[in-house]
């Protein structure tokens, strides 16, 4: 990471950063987009995103870090990912989301700027 982020200083580039590692994300990142189906869940800062998740995946995700001197079980996201080929017609969290809304059975939610530079793909938000 110290090498590609000064090669990136060096050359003046950007790194694109694909990562399961929130770790890593939160240590290297200034940006974040967090993807579920294939899909941008939720667009925001390192900042915004860890201080304020919104989208439930997003917070299901941080939910699941492993912090020291905990005791007690991980949570874990409920249910599976749909199956990638099928046709999703609202919203591809709704069956793993712990507070499903109407809207999530019928209609697709764009992605919309909660605050300046903070999007989520949810009709909660
Ligand atoms: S759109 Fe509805 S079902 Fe989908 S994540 Fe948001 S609240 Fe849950």
């Amino acid at each position: 990471m110290e090498l590609l982020s000064s090669l990136a200083r060096e050359r003046q580039m950007a790194t694109l950063l694909i990562s399961h590692d929130l770790g890593v994300v939160a240590g290297n990142a200034d940006r974040v987009a967090v993807m579920y189906a294939g899909r941008i869940v939720e667009h925001a800062s390192v900042k915004q995103l860890f201080e304020n998740p919104t989208h439930p995946y997003t917070r299901g995700l941080l939910a699941c870090i492993p912090r020291l001197g905990n005791k007690n079980p991980l949570p874990t996201i409920q249910g599976q990912p749909d199956d990638q080929n099928s046709a999703i017609d609202g919203c591809a969290f709704l069956d793993r989301c712990p507070t499903p809304c109407a809207s999530g059975g019928s209609k697709i939610p764009q992605l919309q700027e909660i605050t300046p530079g903070h999007f989520v793909r949810c009709w909660r938000a």
